[in-house]
């Protein structure tokens, strides 16, 4: 079977040479026709993947707590900009509004703003945050939230992950770029000529930079600093920046060769959060993190609300708390880095 997509990368490659991996990544996950994610819902037992807001309720109602409290911490401003980038399905933020209902004032102050580039997922936003005001972003340069003064909160589970990274190999003192190219009929990965040294790196391997990932989190920390607030950050990553190739394709909860019929898989790379909290903090802001999602998630009561819920009568709690919660499982790979502009806020479950 033929992929546009593929048909398309290829006439680019013949055209301009091999592609960088980001260029690559970018058009796999968003070219607006054949783009992974502009093509499809991804989620569940059916889709590719399952993500932390689709194995229970209870992630997305100990996110809203948090949501909440940092908003006490921040004298309860009415308004503020309540922001979910790369929302899914919406499951986090239905689950984040409904466990927060009875916070007197907060939904009152909430404008809430999502950033999402896919159509398709857009409207799944739509349905599950029924009977919400709800606005949507293409990306943090939007007017709405450029121009206003509000403070912000701003949650983001398994986003960064998706933005396009760079890989860059260290050989014999020698450094080159990996891209993609044509070889024998099929996409095929490469090395540029040699190219100058993209980081201080003294051992050979393969090293990822994220120019797309540290662009989001200068824009975000700009925002934060003019108008106050924090941001939390979850995703699967590394807290020391070291070598590795992180690139990896996902498809029906199997990994799959990232080269093979772009579009159709969901490509990520683990987030460096040494880089990202070096980012956060040459743009003035606090990094407070990362911990492991299984802390964060203790810290915040995961176990009391299991109680609550199964002596309400549900009956898997026990088996999502321990995939969310336990090392073997997303407990220490997925992490939890909070931004915090300002010395006062104290984020929960995210130690400076
Ligand atoms: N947070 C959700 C979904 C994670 S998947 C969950 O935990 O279930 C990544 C999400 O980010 C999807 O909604 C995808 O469409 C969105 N996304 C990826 N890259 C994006 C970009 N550059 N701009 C806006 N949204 C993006």
């Amino acid at each position: 079977m033929t992929n546009p997509l593929e048909d398309l990368i290829w006439a680019q490659i013949i055209q301009d040479g091999p592609m960088d991996i980001g260029r690559f990544m970018a058009l796999a996950l968003g070219h607006p026709e054949h783009g992974y994610y502009n093509s499809r819902d991804p989620f569940g037992r059916a889709g590719d993947f399952t993500t932390a807001p689709e194995i229970s309720q209870v992630f997305g109602e100990l996110i809203g707590a948090w949501v909440a409290d940092i908003w006490a911490q921040m004298g309860r401003p009415d308004p503020f900009i309540w922001l979910e980038c790369g929302p899914g399905r919406g499951s986090l933020m239905a689950d984040a509004l409904r466990a927060t209902r009875r916070v007197p004032g907060f939904h009152a102050a909430a404008r809430i703003v999502l950033m999402e580039m896919s159509p398709v997922l857009k409207e799944r936003q739509r349905a599950a945050l029924d009977g919400y005001n709800v606005q949507w972003v293409a990306d943090l340069d939007d007017p709405l939230l450029r121009l206003s003064a509000q403070p912000l909160i701003c949650v983001a589970n398994e986003f960064l992950d998706a933005l396009p990274i760079r890989q860059f190999v260290r050989h014999d003192s020698t450094w080159h770029e990996r891209v993609v190219g044509v070889y024998d009929g099929a996409l095929a990965f490469g090395l540029s000529p040699p190219v100058v040294a993209p980081c201080d790196a003294t051992a050979d391997g393969i090293y990822e930079v994220a120019p797309a990932r540290n662009d989001f989190i200068r824009a975000l920390c700009a925002r934060l600093r003019v108008a106050g607030g924090a941001a939390l950050l979850i995703d699967y990553g590394y807290a020391r920046s070291g070598a590795g190739d992180t690139l990896q394709a996902v498809k029906a909860h199997q990994f799959a060769p990232v080269l093979a019929d772009p579009g159709t898989a969901d490509i990520t790379a683990h987030v460096d959060f040494d880089a990202a909290a070096r980012v956060a903090v040459a743009a003035g802001v606090r990094a407070c993190g990362p911990a492991g999602q299984g802390d964060f998630l203790r810290a915040l009561g995961i176990g009391v609300r299991a109680e609550m819920l199964k002596r309400q009568g549900a009956t898997d709690i026990d088996e999502a708390v321990h995939r969310l919660t336990d090392d073997a499982a997303m407990g220490s790979l997925f992490k939890v880095m909070a931004l915090c502009a300002g010395d006062d806020l104290q984020p929960a479950g995210v130690t400076s």
